[in-house]
């Protein structure tokens, strides 16, 4: 498969900002129990608040989103928001450094649930929620969906159907290709963007968690290691995923920092939303027409 970054760049490089503080599951927002994604591990298997949690959480919208958001605006980067919609809608100014940056906001899903175990017409009431509340927080709809743990069978196809031009949940490759799903009104391609799950920075938060320097390590690794690869002809795509309430400590900062340093040193490399890298995807290779044709690789 052929296909060109502009400026026939080598690299595509994709920040990834998760937008979450404020979706997870609380008793306070009707859920059964308090999130179980802990810094510290403890899953409460009782229906209490966990205030300890969730202002550990709340540290990414009130001191994290400052640092975050500062790093890319020095090194004059656009990224992809990938946000809760709730989440945008308890946070303005958050909502006012995605859009005074120019970053682009994936959908996150309205917020921090299950949707794999949703039925067809909840789940699709789910991501129009999703949609209406990104396009008047943020000013314009979602045209990516990133989900969180699994979705259905049918994610994708809704998908298509609602007008996404991308979808995320996908971990199979360096580089972006096409799916065509089946909708009620026939076969629709929809662009896969990869996402990666080794680089990200909830690294920091599984046991045993990275030190600034190991990630940093790690990261720079994968990068020149992508880098060279391009030499094939096969211009490559890199996902870094970030969390304000972790990248956004002041210990950790830092090693963001001296990554998009490393990356800025290079010729050659396209920092980019992921919808500019979809959209130059689909632009240089054509869509297949018919569902029979999965993979354009
Ligand atoms: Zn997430």
């Amino acid at each position: 498969m052929t296909f060109e970054w502009p400026n026939k760049a080598r690299l595509a490089m994709s920040f990834v900002i998760n937008i979450e503080e404020g979706s997870e599951m609380s008793i306070l927002r009707g859920d059964k129990g308090p999130e179980p994604v802990d810094e510290l591990g403890v899953a409460l298997k009782i229906p209490i608040r966990n205030y300890a949690n969730e202002s550990n959480y709340q540290y990414g919208i009130r001191a994290g989103a400052k640092r975050v958001f500062r790093a890319f605006e020095k090194a004059q980067i656009k990224t992809t928001v990938t946000a809760a919609a709730q989440s945008l809608e308890a946070a303005p100014e958050v909502v006012r450094m995605i859009v005074e940056g120019g970053h682009e906001t994936c959908s996150h899903g309205l917020r921090w649930v299950h949707q794999f175990s949703f039925t067809e017409d909840r789940e699709r009431a789910f991501i129009q929620k999703a949609i209406d509340s990104i396009k008047v927080t943020t000013g314009l709809r979602p045209l990516g969906w990133l989900s969180r743990y699994l979705h259905t069978d049918i994610t994708r196809a809704l998908l298509a159907e609602m007008g996404f031009e991308y979808h995320m949940d996908d971990f199979s490759d360096d580089t972006p290709h096409w799916d065509v799903v089946d909708t009620p009104k026939g076969p629709k391609p929809i662009v896969i963007v990869p996402y990666a799950l080794d680089t990200n920075d909830m690294k920091f938060w599984l046991a045993p968690g990275y030190t600034p320097e190991q990630w940093l390590d790690y990261a720079i690794a994968t990068f020149d290691q992508l880098y060279a690869e391009a030499d094939d002809g096969v211009p490559r795509l890199m996902s870094l995923g970030l969390h304000l309430r972790i990248i956004g400590r002041p210990g950790r900062i830092g090693a963001l920092e001296n990554f998009i340093s490393h990356v800025q040193s290079k010729p050659d490399v396209w920092c980019a939303s992921r919808l500019d890298i979809a959209r130059a995807f689909s632009s240089s290779v054509p869509a297949p027409t018919s569902a029979t044709v999965m993979e354009t690789k």
